[in-house]
């Protein structure tokens, strides 16, 4: 692998080094003893067999930033940062315990920091290129308006159902028009907006019977919009289980996205918000259906170490954030009131549910506890399907080749449905499977569970 950048040494132009706010911490680069243990955890190594597109590779890249051996102009450098879905497989299994995802997250927060400068002053030091005109637009309209202000994203998701349901989408789609301005594949994982697109907040649902816990819920933004179904079901397996539940209003998004895409002071904006909303209520647990929202409300901790007025607060906050599968694996769930479903199901892990929560067991423990359900285990269950956030725009062919490889293990195992419990792996599979024309279901766990309490009821 080539580290160095010819053409700007030979130029003596200064390489771009890390700079100090929000630097990757050379303490967990240098924890990686180069073992390649993670390689075959991997999946752009697994589909590429490349050194640099491993996480062994990436942390190489790394440590060349860190040490001043190459700069973050380097284009194999944000290729890689870029390339990696941060579904921290890595990090899972790596003997040493390299906290990946931290230094990964703070790599692109670099990136994207250097090309701010750029765009403020092309020759202030430590300033990158920045990114063309639109994609700033983009990045501004999606990280700074729509997932900061829920009232924008519901105002959002609404002119998309109509897009959906007046037709365009179908003209849109057969005249050709989103192949010809290179949208349609991202359009293919629109999901559908369902009817009751919005989930009543600031409200409390009773348990069911005894109270045995009280329980906050994060509704966030796409799960609230999309898929306000799960939400729904959700609600009703936790009131089942002797769950109080309450909506706290101005919650608003996990913060995932900006987090993940190098905009860590617009995750720390909403990681606040979202403290504030929950931390005052004195519940059992905040409790959450997406994978990836969790373990981001896991890590509001990490993500505020640096601010003398918030750490604390983040840190109390992140002790009582549950999956929603963790949670109800660890009470003594309610098994007697679940009916019968005869489904063959096979199980997708999602990456933050698997990897960055190390939640395996327990959704497999819900699953089979459904009478009736069998659980067909599928190969490769817990490599990445690809979806990754906004993984399928930024890399459009590795998330195509990833979702292509997931779905194929899916149907080996005959199952008629897949189950998940993350937003972005319902939509990169469902979108796999609608492009091949199967008629195989994607849903939620806490679905399954929820009609399975249904059955229970009719019987
Ligand atoms: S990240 Fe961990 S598993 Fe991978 S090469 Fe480094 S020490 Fe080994
Ligand atoms: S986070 Fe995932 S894609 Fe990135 S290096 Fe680790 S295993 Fe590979």
């Amino acid at each position: 692998m080539t580290l160095t950048t010819p053409d700007r040494e030979s130029l003596s132009i200064p390489l771009v080094p890390f700079s100090a706010r929000d630097r990757p911490s050379s303490d967990i680069i240098n924890t990686c003893v180069h073992c390649g243990l993670c390689l075959s955890s991997c999946p752009t190594y697994r589909e590429t067999g490349l050194e640099m597109s491993s996480p062994r590779g990436r942390i190489y890249l790394m440590k060349a930033v860190d040490e001043g051996r190459i700069g973050l102009e380097s284009e194999v450098f944000q290729e890689q940062m870029s390339q990696c879905l941060n579904c921290r497989a890595c990090e899972a299994v790596c003997p040493s315990g390299v906290q990946y995802g931290a230094i990964l997250e703070a790599s692109r927060a670099q990136i994207e920091q250097a090309r701010e400068r750029g765009a403020r002053d092309p020759a202030a030091p430590g300033a990158l290129p920045p990114r063309p005109l639109w994609q700033r637009a983009l990045r501004g309209v999606v990280f700074g308006g729509l997932f900061k202000d829920m009232g924008l994203f519901r105002a959002f998701s609404a002119s998309m159902r109509l897009y959906q349901r007046s037709g365009a989408q179908w003209i849109a789609r057969k005249s050709g028009l989103l192949k010809l301005i290179g949208m349609a594949d991202t359009e293919r994982m629109l999901p559908p907006i369902n009817a009751s697109f919005t989930v009543p907040r600031g409200q409390i649902y009773p348990a069911e019977g005894e109270r045995r816990y009280s329980v906050a819920m994060l509704t966030g933004c796409i799960m609230s919009t999309a898929f306000a179904n799960v939400h729904e079901a959700t609600i009703r397996v936790l009131q089942k289980n002797g769950c109080e539940v309450i909506l706290p209003p101005d919650q608003g998004c996990c913060g995932a996205l900006h987090t993940h895409g190098g905009d860590l002071d617009g995750g720390r904006e909403l990681a606040r918000r979202n403290i504030a909303a929950f931390e005052a209520l004195g519940v059992d647990a905040i409790v959450v259906n997406a994978a990836g929202c969790g373990s981001t409300l896991k890590e509001y901790d990490h993500l505020l170490h640096d601010d003398p007025l918030w750490h604390e607060r983040a840190a109390a906050f992140s002790r009582k954030v549950k999956d929603v599968h963790e949670f109800l694996a660890g009470i003594e769930f309610n098994r007697a009131g679940l009916g019968r479903l005869d489904v063959q199901v096979t199980y997708q892990e999602p990456c933050h549910l698997a990897h960055a929560q190390r939640i395996t067991v327990q959704p497999r423990t819900l699953l089979t506890a459904i009478p009736g359900l069998q659980l067909r285990e599928m190969h490769e269950s817990a490599l990445c399907c690809g979806s990754a956030g906004v993984y399928n725009v930024t890399q459009p062919e590795m998330a195509a080749r990833l979702g292509a490889r997931k779905v194929d293990n899916a149907l080996a195992t005959g199952a008629r449905v897949i189950a998940t419990a993350n937003p972005g792996c319902a939509l990169q599979l469902a979108g796999e499977l609608r492009r091949r024309g199967e008629d195989v279901q994607v849903r939620y766990i806490v679905e399954l569970l929820d009609e399975s309490y249904r059955r229970g009821g009719e019987g």
